[in-house]
């Protein structure tokens, strides 16, 4: 059976390709399936923290990467009121052998579908296949997909292993758990980019304020984008509200929703309102997860990406933990003849790590350090931040998610 059904991976997304990547890269075939009839440069910006980068490396997308992002000099946290709290080197700057990226989210997926068509062959990446569902037996999975448009079917496919990594809102994920669903706990969050000139560093990636007060994380994707030196910026505002109702991943956001909230965020470093209003879209987003699987591998099917454990984007490592995911079950496979084995040990390894990260994303992510200044400071502004924690007690909470993350600098792969 080895010889005739392949891998399949339902989802061309970041799990779903770099998997297929590096499948490829140790003489594994296999298929990818992705619902959308292209892969368009969507979406807004993206962090690739080093151990993001040391997997995209690994892949030899490093030089593509670097062509189209900015490398991040520093990290900087600011309370409210646009008072300095603390600040660390990032990436290569922090002595990582990789850099830390800031990059169009839509790039980065249009670098990693380029390489899979190109190293796995373009008959190997099926676009238009959104799967509905599998069914499985002894030998292998059938998976089945939604007719095209017109109606026009999809034929079924028999593979012998099928991995999921078809994002948050998972087909497969739903068919083994049918009551899955996402927690939502009243934080929406609204994202745009705009034109703007370099704010501070023009390498920093910037937090304001905390999820108590509101939130903008702020950093630039783009360099010199209009030819006089402005940069495209990301911006996400997070705002919890207790009645908040889910925000719509389908619809486009509304200033007069959270633009009140940041009114007078002008500081003499950067005009908080401005930014956000040079957006030419607004994108809205719930922030949401999901709790803890009991396990992932049912037979010959298991998840990967979001798929298998969603996290509050607060720490850049959504993406990073689907290419851990990946790089992980590539070499299991590659080090097992017994397959079944390795989608074990694969599940042994990743689960319990992501559950970590999903759980720390939403009781101790980095912003608590902005959160430690306030309940410090009363939420008033203060006159100097080392009146009220020391700066390597703030270095201790930036550490400790690194290392639950793995991004530590001694951290083992
Ligand atoms: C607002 C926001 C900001 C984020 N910021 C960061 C960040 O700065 N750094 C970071 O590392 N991570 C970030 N993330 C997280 C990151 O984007 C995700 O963790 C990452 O994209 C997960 O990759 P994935 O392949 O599992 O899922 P996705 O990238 O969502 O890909 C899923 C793919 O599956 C396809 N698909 C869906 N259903 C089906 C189906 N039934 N059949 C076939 N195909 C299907 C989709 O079209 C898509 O191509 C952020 C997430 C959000 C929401």
């Amino acid at each position: 059976m080895r010889d005739k059904d392949p891998i399949a991976i339902v989802g061309g997304g970041i799990a779903g390709l770099s998997l297929a990547l590096a499948l490829h890269k140790r003489g594994i075939t296999c298929e990818v399936f992705e619902a959308v009839p292209e892969v368009q440069e969507i979406g807004v910006g993206i962090t690739l923290l080093p151990h993001a980068m040391q997997e995209l490396t690994e892949l030899g997308l490093q030089p593509a990467l670097e062509a189209v992002a900015i490398e991040n000099l520093e990290s900087v946290f600011f309370n409210r009121h646009g008072q300095f709290i603390y600040s660390e080197p990032r990436g290569r700057h922090a002595g990582y052998e990789v850099p830390e990226l800031g990059i169009h989210r839509g790039k980065l997926h249009q670098i990693l579908y380029r390489a899979a068509c190109e190293r796995l062959g373009v008959e190997h990446v099926h676009t238009q296949h959104r799967c509905t569902h599998f069914e499985q037996d002894a030998s292998g999975v059938t998976l089945h997909f939604r007719p095209i448009g017109d109606g026009e079917p999809v034929q079924p496919v028999r593979a012998r292993l099928v991995v999921a990594c078809d994002g948050v809102n998972s087909a497969i994920r739903r068919q083994l758990f049918p009551s899955d669903a996402v927690c939502f706990a009243g934080i929406n969050t609204w994202r745009g980019v705009s034109v703007h000139k370099p704010i501070l560093t023009g390498k920093s990636y910037i937090r304001i304020g905390s999820i108590d007060t509101g939130k903008m994380v702020i950093y630039p994707i783009v360099d010199n984008v209009d030819g006089q030196g402005n940069q495209l910026i990301n911006w996400v505002a997070e705002i919890r509200r207790p009645d908040a109702k889910m925000n719509d991943w389908n619809q486009p956001g509304d200033l007069d929703d959270f633009l009140p909230t940041f009114a007078d965020w002008r500081y003499d470093w950067l005009d908080v309102p401005e930014l956000i209003r040079g957006a030419q879209h607004i994108f809205e987003y719930p922030m949401v997860d999901k709790d803890a699987l009991p396990r992932w591998t049912h037979g010959r099917v298991t998840l990967m990406g979001d798929a298998a454990h969603p996290m509050y984007p607060r720490g850049s490592n959504g993406s990073a933990q689907a290419l851990l995911d990946a790089r992980t079950l590539a070499d299991l496979l590659a080090q097992h003849p017994d397959e079944l084995q390795a989608l074990a040990l694969y599940e042994g390894k990743r689960l319990p790590a992501t559950a970590n990260v999903v759980q720390t994303n939403r009781t101790q992510p980095p912003d608590a350090i902005i959160m430690k200044a306030d309940e410090l400071s009363g939420g008033q502004p203060f006159d100097n931040i080392d009146d009220l924690i020391s700066r390597d007690q703030l270095q201790a909470i930036s550490d400790r998610y690194k290392q639950v993350a793995g991004f530590a600098l001694a951290s083992p792969r």
